[in-house]
This record gives structure tokens, sequence and C-alpha cells, in this order.
């Protein structure tokens, strides 16, 4: 990254006010992804972009817009909406506008910008669209709605129209929104096209809106490097990925939040379950629950309110089959429009520092996998990833470790984590003791009471992502659901198993100062580990 034909942000020539706002943020250099496409969209490109979120790209496209609307407010004054940018959620709408606002901090009478995805009413958002804000932000659907009520009109003033994370938008229904909204926007105006992937949809879609487009493919950029990501994989069958699962985290080997990824709903539950059983509290989030529960989970979870959130994909990972290589569109095409539109885990809506990501059960496809890893190590923040492979999961593994090792590389991307299974058979017991109150009633029973208990919630909460009230951020998800069964004696580690813990503890303290390539130096890091004497 340090290298020295790296484009600096002060060599792109942009406004000062611009550039104070990049000094105050902190950032002293470019991503990829805004190194390549700044210059380009400067010099009035079209850009398709195949982006994750946390590569920078917001910025990479929110900085051009700026710089254009600056420069075009130096001849024309008269206030006009110039830019839109049209988001999958409302989350994500939320997001691009505080990033534009930071961005905007030395210019804000100049670029105002103004997101209209969140609330529900539109007439009351009309005053908003009247002042014809420079940006704006919004989802397709809403955007249409106000062209219908004649809130909004595009076609002489809009300069430049972004949209962003184009995949989600197809899987989240706005396909006909969209083409039609497009109708609307007049015949000439700078676009770019962001997505993390760049499937049949994304293409049509790109022949629709782009014109002599630069096509920006970042190698390397799916998911950051191993100075700042470390994965690694460890070899576990059903049973010991509970017992795994329980000492890692009770025992602190895993610091910070983390996301543990399961393949289904009930799964989810389990796992809830078993946890429970040693006092380990943890959120479930997955495509059943509500909406606005959803997001209150999350902004909790950034909030710190929560250490460990057990989520599954969107895509479900029942059948396999259904997300082989060729045809991983179709299967998850038809998985999505059964399920609720808005869902989307592990892919838009935003984690803040998550430290860890671990597959409890590993991805069903090459894509989920990069999807899940990359909600940790966003930006230049540190992350690791833990697998937990069985058997059965071995060819995925291989397919993942395909796709990551680039070319001419021999060494693997996922890296053993060296952890001994025998040094944790004194848990056994325990786990298996638990394990046995989780019985598939109880689950189901689990499963039921949530969905209940957060429908109710989600009518609270309809009118907390309105106004924020403060005594909803005392409504918590990650309460015990099944409180009957859970045994006291299991909430703290016995004194003839610290025995355990000290010998784990020197094992790794010997991994860390004897490995020959440091891999284990970053065990250290990540996955904290504490030396007790
Ligand atoms: P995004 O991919 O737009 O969701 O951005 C992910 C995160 O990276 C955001 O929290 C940004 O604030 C941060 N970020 C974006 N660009 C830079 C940069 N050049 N230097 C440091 N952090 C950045």
């Amino acid at each position: 990254k340090m290298e020295e034909d790296t484009v600096h942000f002060h060599e792109m020539g942009l406004d000062d006010r611009i550039l104070k706002a990049l000094a105050d943020l902190g950032w002293s250099q470019p991503t990829l992804i805004q190194e390549k496409a700044i210059p380009l969209a400067l010099e009035g490109k079209d850009l398709l972009a195949r982006a994750r979120t946390g590569s920078g790209k917001t910025a990479a496209y929110a900085i051009p817009l700026i710089q254009r609307i600056l420069t075009s407010k130096q001849t024309v004054r008269e206030q006009a909406i110039r830019a839109l940018v049209l988001v999958p959620t409302k989350e994500l709408g939320q997001q691009v506008q505080t990033m534009i606002r930071q961005l905007t901090a030395f210019c804000s009478r100049d670029v105002r910008v103004a997101d209209i995805s969140g609330k529900a009413d539109i007439s009351a958002q009309k005053p908003i669209l009247m002042e014809k804000p420079d940006i704006v932000v919004s989802t397709p659907s809403r955007v249409q709605a106000h062209i219908n009520a004649q809130n909004l009109q595009l076609q002489t003033s809009l300069e430049m129209l972004v949209i962003d994370e184009a995949d989600l938008l197809f899987s989240f229904g706005f396909e006909a929104d969209l083409k039609s909204l497009l109708c609307h926007l007049p015949k000439i105006y700078q676009a770019f096209l962001m997505s993390a992937t760049l499937n049949d949809d994304v293409q049509a879609l790109k022949e629709l809106v782009l014109h002599n487009p630069v096509m920006l493919k970042l190698q390397g950029s799916q998911l950051p490097d191993s100075s700042q990501l470390q994965q690694y994989s460890v070899r576990c069958e059903e049973e010991d990925k509970f017992l795994l699962i329980y000492t890692l985290l009770k025992l602190g080997l895993v610091q910070g939040k983390s996301l543990v990824f399961v393949r289904d709903v009930d799964r989810c539950y389990r796992l809830k379950l078993f946890l429970e059983q040693f006092s380990i509290p943890a959120c479930v989030l997955n495509s059943e629950l509500p909406i606005h529960s959803r997001c209150h989970i999350i902004s909790q979870f950034n909030q710190g309110f929560y250490n460990y959130i057990i989520a599954t994909d969107e895509q479900g990972l029942e059948n396999p089959a259904r997300h082989s290589q060729k045809t991983p569109e179709k299967g998850k095409k038809k998985k999505k429009k059964g399920k609720d539109k808005e869902y989307g885990v592990s892919r838009g809506i935003d984690f803040h520092n998550v430290s860890n990501v671990i597959n409890f059960d590993f991805p069903a496809s090459v894509e989920s996998y990069i999807h899940r890893v990359g909600r940790t190590a966003r930006a230049d923040n540190p992350g690791s990833a833990l697998s937990f492979i069985s058997h059965t999961e071995l060819q995925m593994l291989a397919e993942v470790e395909n796709t990551l090792t680039g070319e001419g590389s021999h060494d693997s991307v996922l890296k053993p984590y060296g952890f001994k299974m025998e040094e944790i058979e004194g848990f056994r017991y325990r786990c298996r003791d638990a394990m046995r109150s989780v019985t598939k009633q109880a689950v189901k029973e689990a499963r039921l009471k949530e969905i209940k208990q957060e429908l109710l919630n989600s009518e609270k909460l309809k009118t907390y992502f309105e106004d924020n009230p403060r005594d909803l951020q005392l409504l918590r998800h990650d309460k015990d659901l099944h409180p009957a069964v859970i045994k006291p004696h299991l909430k703290n580690v016995p004194d003839y198993l610290s025995k355990t813990q000290r010998q784990i503890d020197r094992q790794k303290h010997f991994h860390v100062c004897f490995s020959p390539d440091g891999a284990e130096k970053l065990i250290l890091t990540s996955f904290k580990v504490r030396i007790q004497m």
C-alpha cells in the first residue's frame, strides 16, 4: 500500500475543502478503489466497479460527486438536485448520507445532501425535496413514489447517478421501480454502478445506464490481505464444533465482537440455547425476524451491547446443490424472493468493529465465504476469521482455497488454527450435558418464542427508527430463551478444569514464541490469549 506510485488525495486536483475534510477524517491515503475510481470519475467517465463494502467504495463515488458539484457551482448558482444515489436499504442510505456529510463538513452550504430512504411518510418528505438538495440518497421505490406524487423532477437538473450495491437492488425486488425511474432521467448524465458481484442483472443494468464505462475489477480487493485479515481453519466434527465454540468463548480465546455463522435458522437457536447453558449470551439474527428487530440488533451490536451474534446468511444453506458453482444466481434468486426482501446480513447491512468471523458451519459457496468474512477487517482495522471444518465441508474449503489463492502462490490462505482438541477433552462432559438439554423441541419452542417476542418488539421499534427514543435502548435481544433448563453449575469453569485452561494458555504461548512462520504471532493479536501465571 505504501508504494511510491500511489496517487494521493492531494494529487487528484480536489477542492481544498474536500482535502480538509479528508484530513479531519484521518485518511492518510486513498484505498485501492478510491485511487483508481476518483481520477477516472473526475475525467467524466462512467464507471462500473466491483467493490465490496469496506473497500472505501462510498467515498470513491462521493468524492467525485462533491467535487463536480463544487466546480459547477462556480458558474451556475441555481439550487438544483444534481446527483441521485440509489441504495437497496435504508441502513445503507443512512450510511451514505453520513459519509457525504463528513466529506462536506467544510462546504455544507454549497453541497447539501438529503437521505429520503428512511422515513415512512411521503408527504412529510416533500419540503425536503422542495429545497432541492444537491445530492439525494434514496431507494428506487421511494424516488418513484416521489416522482409519482410530483414532489421530484429530475429531467432537467440531474448530472450524476450512482447505483450502489446494484446486485442487492435486484435481490431486494427493486427492479421494476429502478427501470421505471430511469425513464425520468435526462438523456445525458454521468453514472457510477457499484456492485459486489457482476451477475447477469448487473450486466443488463450496465447496458441501460452506462456509456462506454470503465470497468474496475480490482484484483485482490475481494478480501484484505493477511497483514490485516488472518484466516484460519480447524478440523472438527459435529460434537467438537460445540465443544470448541464453548471453550473458545468461555476461556476468552476469542476476543472482541464476533459474528458466528451457522447453516440454518434452527441451528441459530440450537447454538444459542447451548451457549445459554454456560451463561454466554448471544443474539440471533436471521431472515425470520422482522426487519426492525434486525436493524435494532445490528445497531445495538455496533454500540457494544452484545459481543456475539449468531447469524445465517441470506442464501440459506439447506440445499447446497442449488448453490453449486454453476448456478449460484438462480438458486439465490429463488430463495430470496420468498423471504424478506430487505434481508442481507452478510451483505449490505453494516456491522462495525467486528473482530472475528467464526464459520461454525462452513458456507456453501465461495461468494458466501467472501461476504461473511468481509464483515471483519473493514477499512484499516485488523480482523480474523476462523472456520470449523467437518469432513463434509472439506470440498467447499478446497474451492474457497482455490479461489482465494493467487496464481503462482502455493501457500494456503486459511492457515491451520493450531489448537489441540485433546487439551479440551476435560470440557467434553459438560458440553454433552449442555447439548442434551437442547432438544429438537426446545429449539422449536425457542424459535417460536423469539419470533413472537420480536413481532411485538417490532411495533415499538418502528417508531425507534423514526425518533430514536432512549427507552428503547433498553430493549435487548440476547435474553435467555429457555431459562428453565439452565444449570447454574455450568456457568463457571470449575477448578479441576482451570488446569486445562492454564495448559491451553501455555500451549498458545509456546506457539507464539516458537512458530517458524510467525503465523501464531497473529493469534496473539486477533484471537488474543490470556496468559495466566
Ligand atoms: P465503505 O466501503 O464505503 O463502506 O467504507 C468502509 C469504511 O472505510 C468506512 O468506515 C470509511 O469511513 C472507511 N474509509 C473509506 N476510505 C478510507 C480511507 N481512504 N482511509 C481510511 N478509511 C477509509
